[in-house]
């Protein structure tokens, strides 16, 4: 048969190749040179942001906005249980505490048992939010955007303003979303909080192999961030360093391939939000897999695709699933295993916890490549529906 669909992988249509040749024959692949600060000012101006820091990854992204947060050791930090470990980790370089909470119908973080936890769990004293039980000061929340849709962010930000937490927004999955109806309409996810964190690894919408980006409420606080991340160099010529720094700055080689990515980001975009388009004409009245929406009143990248699957009428599991699509030529994925349940996180406290258990067991992941093709998306969806028939009635 030999036909391979894969989960997503990279498209290199534009000019990588000749922007990375380019910082190769000038020299600059390191940490200096001009690629970094145009993807920075290519990013700002697509976020319509002030400023953007380009760093090695969106798990460094997340670290830095922690530290700038000032999340230190002992502090809690609220964060969603359902999505990549990589939000989480960076918690713990602070040697804080993280608090998992439920998410929503949206795989997000949901708002009102983010509430709840602030309201019953906790008390504001002098402007702090302090934990009942352990006296540990809450500083922050952790919003991811999962898989391109935007989390409930006018809901979240009332909370964060009630309960005086910082709001750093893991938009790594959502470059190019933004809302389109009420208060915030026209802002990106990653500009509505205080931070925001982007990833340009190998699977994201754009890829600069590994790399990332963070913004923040002012251009001032992005510099010291760009400082941090640069071994805080007070004065570069003679060593003086002001603060505990971090090699934390994307290389110039990784920027070339960003300034071609970003040149098609909004192609990229269009493409995914057509399969999807097709995806969801395939699975029209298919009983056994339903394809989630996007939030409404918002513009994802509509960069990953969920199949929520009644395992109830499946003979088998979700590793089985994938494992026959596997045979049949097509890539699947299982959604995450919740962070609270894994051996680094279990002691930490995990709030009424859920949706997230739900979606945990009967999410699948499909095709979602910009260049895969139509028959491709048709092929997907046919294989999808026969295997999920089979296992259906054995
Ligand atoms: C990809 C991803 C990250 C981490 O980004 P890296 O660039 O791989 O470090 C963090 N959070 C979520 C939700 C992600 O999907």
């Amino acid at each position: 048969m030999g036909r391979f669909i894969p989960l997503s992988i990279p498209n290199f249509e534009g000019n990588e190749r000749k922007y990375v040749n380019d910082a190769i024959e000038q020299g600059w692949v390191s940490t200096g040179g001009a690629y970094i600060t145009e993807l920075e000012k290519g990013l700002a101006e697509f976020l319509k942001t002030d400023s953007v820091a380009a760093c090695q990854s969106g798990t460094s992204g997340l670290h830095l906005s922690l530290i700038e947060c000032g999340v230190r050791p002992g502090d809690m930090v609220l964060v969603p249980t359902l999505t990549f470990i990589a939000a989480v980790n960076p918690v713990r370089y602070q040697f804080a505490d993280p608090v998992f909470i439920d998410c929503d119908d949206s795989l997000c973080m949901d708002p009102d048992k983010l509430r709840a936890f602030c309201e019953r769990e906790c008390r504001l004293i002098d402007g702090s939010l302090i934990h009942n039980i352990s006296g540990k000061c809450v500083k922050a929340v952790v919003v991811v955007h999962v898989f391109g849709n935007l989390a409930d962010m006018e809901k979240i930000m009332e909370v964060a303003l009630e309960y005086h937490l910082k709001v750093i927004e893991d938009a790594t999955e959502a470059l190019g979303t933004y809302y389109t109806k009420g208060r915030y309409a026209g802002k990106y996810a990653g500009t509505i909080g205080d931070f925001g964190a982007y990833s340009f690894n190998g699977n994201k919408i754009i890829t600069t192999g590994g790399g990332g980006a963070v913004t923040a409420r002012n251009a001032e606080t992005v510099a010291h961030i760009r400082y941090l991340s640069t071994q805080a160099k007070n004065d570069e010529q003679y060593y003086v360093h002001h603060e505990v720094g971090y090699n934390y700055r994307m290389t110039n080689l990784q920027a070339a391939l960003g300034v071609a990515q970003l040149e098609e980001l909004p192609e990229f975009i269009l493409r995914k939000r057509k399969n999807y388009e097709l995806y969801q004409e395939c699975f029209k009245g298919f009983s056994f897999g339903k394809l989630l929406g996007f939030r409404s009143g918002t513009y994802s990248n509509q960069w990953f695709y969920s199949l929520e699957i009644p395992m109830d009428s499946i003979q088998g599991t979700l590793r089985d699933i994938i494992k026959r699509l596997q045979d049949q030529g097509v890539q699947t994925r299982a959604v995450w295993q919740l962070i609270h349940e894994q051996k680094p996180y279990q002691e930490a406290i995990a709030y009424q916890i859920e949706r997230a258990s739900y979606y945990s067991s009967c999410i699948l992941n499909i095709p979602s490549s910009t260049q895969i093709t139509e028959d491709d998306i048709r092929y997907v969806a046919e294989q999808v529906k026969i295997v999920l028939g089979e296992m259906a009635n054995e």
